[in-house]
């Protein structure tokens, strides 16, 4: 038993709270005014500012370990209560800078996209020129689901952008053949176990599906970037899921970003795994045995539901290989992920 404190109220939080309420635990969660679905499943919930270190601090004391669902936590008032955090909130000050991020990933042997900061309109003109079109100009912080993206096709694009109010990064677009994550799992021990990487499909910068088995492309680059990513957990001292996104290229794996925490490609891992991705975070915060990560059916598919997706989505509960998810969000905004569909085939 014990209480387990959760920043973030969305559906991965929703999903731990889940986990670990089976395993016996209380949960807590804390995040701004807002669609806060895990606090359905949490016994207590706080709505404050993420910048309010007094309310964080008090949270904290409630709690006998505290983790993340969402990566953009401010870190500042995290470092106080950073005994009780796990991950260690250094693995947040890394992911979620993309520049930072990307040198971090660089000098554990990982490949990105060529990439160059961008402050000034001149310095994008000199990156489109230096690296070519087309490339991404991303914001540097907060962006997710391809927020705050913007594809460049050539200098001309380029000279008619608006730079927005914040540091950005432009990268050269990658001509993949396949994108994959790794998802891994690090205990307090320094144990690392792997699930089976999917084939990710994005549709608009969002996840559409989670595919595996992935086909021999992605196949032969997953144990190039297992290996990076366990150099990348090591070095952070990580303790629960991490994921790394990465593009297949004919040159091998290239780093696309990380995730300190459970992710939408490992939603499969509920019903297509051995132990969830939001079982083993729990059990690695909590000091617990690891569970085993291997797949235990024959073929998986994970399906989002995005806006108006989610209507009809009790069609699918027709289909017997289908498990059907729904976060409870009050409103299917566009490009809001409102639940998932799991296919999972045995034999
Ligand atoms: P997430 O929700 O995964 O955190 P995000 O907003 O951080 O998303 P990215 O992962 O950077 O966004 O990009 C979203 C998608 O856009 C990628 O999965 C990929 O399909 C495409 N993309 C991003 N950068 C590149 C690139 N340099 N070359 C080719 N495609 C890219
Ligand atoms: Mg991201
Ligand atoms: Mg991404």
């Amino acid at each position: 038993g014990g209480t387990i404190g959760i920043l973030g109220g969305g559906q991965l939080g929703r999903m731990l709270a889940m986990a670990a309420v089976q395993l016996g635990y209380r949960c807590i969660g804390y995040a701004p005014q807002g669609d806060n679905v895990a606090a359905d499943v949490c016994a207590d919930f706080f709505t404050n500012r993420w910048d309010d270190a007094q309310a964080i601090a008090a949270f904290a004391q409630q709690c006998d370990v505290i983790t993340w669902e969402f990566e953009n936590v401010p870190v500042a008032p995290l470092l106080p209560i950073a005994e009780r955090l796990a991950p260690h909130p250094r693995a947040l000050e890394t992911a979620q800078d993309r520049l930072n991020e990307k040198r971090f990933v660089e000098d554990h042997g990982g490949q990105p996209a060529a990439y160059a900061a961008i402050d000034t309109m001149s310095g994008l003109l000199d990156a489109v020129d230096r690296l070519g079109a087309p490339g991404i100009l991303k914001t540097r912080r907060d962006g997710y689901d391809g927020k705050g993206q913007w594809r460049i096709d050539s200098v001309r694009d380029a000279e008619g952008m608006r730079l927005p109010d914040m540091p950005t990064i432009y990268e050269a677009f990658v001509e993949f053949e396949a994108e994959f994550s790794v998802i891994l799992v690090r205990g307090h021990d320094g144990e690392i176990r792997y699930w089976d990487s999917t084939r990710n499909l994005h549709v608009g910068g969002i996840l559409s599906q989670s595919i595996w088995p992935t086909g021999p492309v992605v196949e032969a680059q997953v144990a190039k970037a297992r290996e990076l990513s366990a150099k990348v957990a090591q070095a952070l001292g990580y303790v629960g899921v991490l994921t790394l996104e990465f593009f297949a290229t004919r040159e091998g794996p290239v780093f696309n970003e990380m995730a300190p925490r459970v992710h939408n490609s490992g939603h499969w891992t509920i019903e297509g795994a051995a132990t969830s991705q939001f079982e083993n975070h729990i059990r690695a915060i909590c000091g617990l045995p690891l569970g085993d990560t291997a797949t235990i059916a024959t073929s998986v598919e994970m399906t989002n539901l995005v806006g108006k997706d989610a209507g009809g989505a009790q069609q699918c509960l027709g289909d017997p290989t289908a498990h059907l998810h729904l976060y409870g969000k009050a409103k299917a905004r566009e490009g809001r992920k409102m639940g998932h569909v799991t296919r999972v085939a045995f034999g």
